[in-house]
């Protein structure tokens, strides 16, 4: 079976960065170390952390007044910050500055009077803190084409989108073709929400589709960013799997495909790659295959209190 890897694939800067700065808290502060929400949606990461020392909560009242407190990659409301200043904890914020960036705007947006219509998933953590940086009802979520085409807005003037990071390239484009029929005048981004690591995944996904029979995605099940490499394969007609790791094989779906594409989300560490690839191993005479790319070279600072 010849196996078709995608690049670039795994781990971004900003899992990177988040995964690191809770090691670098360790270092410091000495364990527990607690961790609001996963850091970045990977069981295996989490598991990791938990035996160095970390405790995952998803409230902040679940910490102690005297340990430190990490916020997660996906960003927080800017109530949480608050009430940990209030209480005079110790914390962390390792959200990705691609996420901060959009808080950012969406700030700056409102203080210009802006409506902010938001493309996103209900519930997800990073919309949740999106929506926390700005007043109750300033800001409208846009999950679909059809809610673009009908949802109830304020105001027809003064209107701005902005998107999740994490979302698909192809259904962000038709929801903002959407929105900009029915609103001529909306604002965009100056630049491009979805990040630079979602689009590149997505790409790279593209790129080896047409090649493969079946596609399996390593990344978890509420990974925005791993569920979207997942439509963008079936969508091109290959039938795909998300699977977290090489124990969730369904080997009766999987068959003996003549290639099969291997990808992982921004979330999943490539030792899950390589598990992956030992477990076909077993059951298959294989051929790796890297596809060809243009190598990611993003890297971002860590927080000047734990690398002082
Ligand atoms: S997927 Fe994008 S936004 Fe999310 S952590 Fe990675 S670089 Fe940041």
């Amino acid at each position: 079976m010849r196996v078709l890897i995608a690049a670039p694939r795994g781990f971004c800067a900003g899992v990177d960065r988040a995964i690191q700065i809770v090691e670098l808290a360790l270092e410091r502060y000495g364990a527990p170390v607690y961790v609001r929400h996963e850091i970045v949606h990977n069981r295996f990461v989490v598991e990791r952390l938990k035996g160095m020392g970390a405790i995952f909560v998803e409230e902040l009242e679940e910490v102690p007044d005297d340990r430190p407190v990490v916020f997660s990659a996906h960003g927080v409301p800017k109530s949480v910050p608050a009430a940990a200043q209030d209480r005079n904890l110790t914390y962390v914020d390792a959200t990705c500055p691609l996420v901060s960036k959009v808080h950012r705007q969406a700030e700056r947006l409102i203080e210009e009077g802006q409506h902010i219509l938001f493309i996103g998933h209900a519930g997800h953590p990073e919309v949740i803190g999106t929506f926390g940086q700005v007043p109750v009802g300033a800001m409208t979520l846009i999950e679909t084409v059809e809610d673009a085409e009908s949802i109830d807005v304020p105001t027809t003037g003064n209107l701005a989108f902005l998107t999740q990071t994490t979302l698909s390239v192809d259904d962000t484009a038709a929801v903002v073709d959407a929105l900009q029929a029915r609103f001529p005048e909306i604002r965009a981004p100056k630049s491009e929400d979805i990040c630079y690591a979602t689009s590149n995944r997505q790409a790279a996904v593209k790129a080896i589709a047409a090649d493969c029979d079946r596609m399996l995605v390593i990344g978890a099940p509420n990974s925005s960013n791993s569920l979207r490499l997942a439509e963008v394969a079936e969508r091109m007609g290959v039938p795909a799997r998300l699977i977290e790791r090489a124990a969730d094989i369904d080997w009766e779906w999987l068959g003996q495909p003549a290639t099969l594409g291997l990808t992982a989300g921004a979330s999943a560490p490539e030792v899950l790659v390589r598990e992956v690839l030992d477990a076909l191993r077993q059951r298959f005479e294989l051929t790796e295959e890297i596809a060809d790319h243009t190598p990611e070279r993003m890297t971002f600072k860590l927080p000047r209190e734990l690398v002082a």
